[in-house]
């Protein structure tokens, strides 16, 4: 995603890559949970023995908190996408703070785990962005391959193809199981093209010899 580009690099203790010293690659959903798109992907990855980190907004998390429940129910990881899904470019350090704070208070208020690892809507980051993510424990994490940057200009198969093959060991991909939001940044968007290329992209990870592994499996020493 050209856009995110550019504000990725600000960061200097963000990360878009895990090590590299095993054939593993961690799968990322952002922007849920969406009844209309999570329940289908979990069946995916439930098909495929896949357990993968979603990246949940905690506006929509307040909205489904059984399918939140679900989610963690069929073993996946929940991690911070701040709670309105704003773009942090601008924000100052207060905003910034308060939509991860609270963000986490509506998982602890679900009866989730805390969680350090964090991604800005869009991989829209800034120093400020950083400071704050720093100060707060946590850290930003970015991603490699975009399943949807993909789909943008291809078809579903290519698309899955394409994402696929630019998967090392260590890689970070980035999909999204979310398309609906209301508040303050709404959005509506079909993902149901990134559900009919996910079983793609797994079969083509899958067929160069990479495993699956959660973001906290992929880095053991940020998951505590
Ligand atoms: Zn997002």
């Amino acid at each position: 995603m050209p856009h995110a580009d550019l504000p990725r690099r600000v960061e200097r203790l963000g990360v878009s890559h895990g090590p590299t010293d095993a054939p593993v690659v961690a799968l990322t959903f952002d922007d849920g949970p969406d009844p209309a798109f999570t329940p289908a992907i979990l069946d995916i990855l439930d098909d495929s023995g896949i357990r993968a980190t979603f990246f949940m907004i905690g506006r929509a998390m307040a909205q489904h908190p059984t399918l939140v429940a679900e989610v963690v129910r069929r073993g996946h990881v929940v991690a911070n996408h701040t709670q309105d899904h704003l773009w942090l470019t601008h924000s100052d350090a207060t905003e910034v703070r308060s939509q991860m704070q609270a963000c986490a208070d509506t998982m602890a208020g679900l009866g989730l785990a805390p969680t350090r690892f964090f991604r800005p809507p869009r991989g829209l980051t800034s120093p400020v962005v950083e400071d704050v993510v720093t100060s707060m424990g946590s850290q930003s994490y970015f991603w490699g391959t975009c399943l949807e940057a993909n789909l943008s200009h291809h078809g579903v198969v290519a698309a899955a193809a394409l994402t696929a093959m630019r998967a090392v060991p260590g890689s970070i991909i980035l999909c999204h199981d979310g398309g609906h939001l209301d508040g303050p940044n709404p959005q509506s968007i079909d993902r149901s093209r990134t559900v009919e290329a996910l079983p793609g992209l797994i079969s083509f990870v899958l067929a160069r010899q990479l495993r699956f592994v959660t973001l906290p499996q992929l880095f053991p020493h940020r998951a505590l």
